[in-house]
């Protein structure tokens, strides 16, 4: 080795999680090592967050575009994909700065681009370097999940790691797997003019409210984004020239084809080559095992983000930086389980969730209410004509908020409140009497909110008090 370290941490992964907890430490005057065997930032940087989120924005201006003429416009998009790109790379290098060597040095950070391996419980390799540290956390994230469908072996296919760099529109997309990632990016491809099929051996967004996942599909099916759910994948075959999914679905054989296969069937927590076997980290398919507390069964080392196999978000790996930080540095007892966590995906129309689904919260015994109210009734959603969607909340009989789905415009800005009212178990009264700007889309919260009210304030008992009082006058 030419060189041996003893920082009081060690960090593993400069993603979401690893660049979070190196920064929150450094800040707080700690001695860190950072070890990154690639790029800077991660996937949620280099693949995953950042470019799709570019490419949705280009995608609905495209639509926004085609939608001009119901205003009265006239305007007709013309995709130029190779601007496409340079827009999304530029978005990238306009962030990637923040998520830098330069930066994390400036801060004080000694940043090692290597492979890191645990060697034994305390120590980490990475290039001739070895670092010894009083704590280590493991935020090595995760890599997609490649089935092993027949024929893909031998067939050309882009995952997220590659879609982000194809030179040309793929004419003809056909992505499998209709989770977040797989829907999104059909629908900024059929935006941006590809012809798109998306095939799901399940049901499209599954973690999702299904009543609200509908309201998604159909305008995706109204896009002219065909969608083969329940199917399974018998066969793919192809070349550079294009290719054929061959799927069953409802006993009925047929063929998918496409000029481009895109694989986004879920991801696969980066455990290999880590040493966690010489270290005493238990881990399995799912991920490295914690506990409560973001802990590994080595209780010198933490494992954060998409590695742990908890919830795969940017905003979960960023949170959980947070707690380990608490907990490693200042001795403070977290719970990781107990955090609520809002997503949303960022379809036209987007869908957010944060709690329970009315499903789960059903399983769970509780008595539930719901409340909806539509995009439909919101004066401003009218006048922009993106009245598709609606809230959903689910309350206990009594009025405790457990869950909140919104599939609409703005959905994931409209979640954070339900959001902050769930994490601080607020009641759907507190909802009810906050008043919001008029005109504004996070009306459409408040009058679910009231609607919780409305039984009881339009009932017998209401009338007879209001008949009661009338005889004073
Ligand atoms: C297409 C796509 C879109 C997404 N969009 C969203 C979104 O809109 N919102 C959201 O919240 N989440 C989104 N996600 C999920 C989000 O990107 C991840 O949850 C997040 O990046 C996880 O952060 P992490 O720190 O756990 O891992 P990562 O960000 O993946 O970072 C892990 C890092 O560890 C490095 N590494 C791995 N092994 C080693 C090793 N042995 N030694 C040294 N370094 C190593 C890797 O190179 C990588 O840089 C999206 C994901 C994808 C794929």
């Amino acid at each position: 080795m030419s060189e041996r370290l003893s920082p009081d941490l060690c960090v593993i992964g400069a993603g979401a999680g690893g660049l979070t907890a190196a920064a929150g430490a450094a800040m707080l005057g700690v001695p860190v090592v950072m070890i990154e065997k690639d790029r800077m930032g991660g996937e949620c940087l280099n693949a995953g967050c950042v470019p799709s989120s570019a490419l949705v924005a280009a995608a609905h201006r495209a639509q926004r575009a085609r939608m001009a003429a119901d205003f009265g416009i006239a305007a007709t998009p013309i995709v130029d994909f190779e601007k496409v790109r340079a827009h999304v790379r530029s978005v990238i290098a306009a962030i990637a700065p923040h998520d830098s060597r330069e930066r994390f040095e400036g801060l004080g950070v000694r940043v090692i681009n290597a492979a890191a391996r645990f060697v034994d419980p305390a120590t980490v390799v990475a290039g001739d370097v070895e670092v010894r540290a009083r704590r280590f956390i493991v935020a090595t994230g995760s890599s997609p999940d490649i089935p092993p469908f027949p024929g893909l072996g031998q067939t050309p296919f882009l995952t997220n790691d590659t879609i982000f760099a194809v030179e040309t529109l793929p004419a003809r997309l056909v992505v499998i797997g209709a989770g977040s990632v797989g829907l999104v990016l059909a629908q900024a491809f059929s935006r941006l003019g590809s012809q798109v099929s998306v095939i799901d051996a399940g049901r499209p967004l599954a973690k999702d409210d299904p009543e609200c996942v509908n309201i998604v599909l159909s305008a995706l099916a109204a896009e002219g984004i065909a969608l083969f759910d329940g199917a399974a994948v018998t066969g793919i075959r192809g070349d550079a020239a294009g290719v054929e999914v061959s799927i069953m679905r409802e006993g009925v054989a047929r063929t998918v084809g496409g000029s481009h296969l895109l694989i986004a069937t879920g991801r696969r927590p980066n455990v290999t080559g880590l040493g966690l076997d010489r270290a005493g980290i238990a881990f399995d398919a799912a991920g490295i095992k914690v506990d409560a507390g973001l802990r590994t069964t080595n209780r010198r080392v933490y494992a954060i983000g998409d590695v742990n196999g908890g919830m795969l978000f940017s905003n979960v790996a960023h949170d959980q930086a947070g707690l380990v930080l608490r907990n490693a540095l200042f001795r403070m007892p977290v719970n990781a389980a107990r955090r609520v966590v809002p997503w949303v995906t960022r379809t036209e129309p987007e869908l957010a969730h944060v709690g329970r689904t009315e499903a789960r919260a059903r399983a769970e015994g509780f008595r539930v209410r719901v409340l909806r109210a539509a995009f439909a009734d919101n004066d401003l959603a009218r006048a922009e004509r993106a009245s598709e969607g609606r809230i959903k909340i689910v309350t206990t009989s009594r009025g405790k908020i457990l869950g909140a789905t919104i599939v609409g415009p703005g959905a994931g800005e409209l979640i954070g409140v339900w959001s902050l009212a769930i994490s601080r178990g607020l009641r759907i009264g507190a909802l009810a009497a906050a008043l919001m700007p008029y005109p504004s889309l996070a009306e459409i919260g408040r009058k679910a909110a009231v609607g919780y009210f409305v039984p009881g304030l339009t009932g017998p008992l209401a009338r007879r008090v209001i008949g009661f009082l009338r005889r004073f006058g």
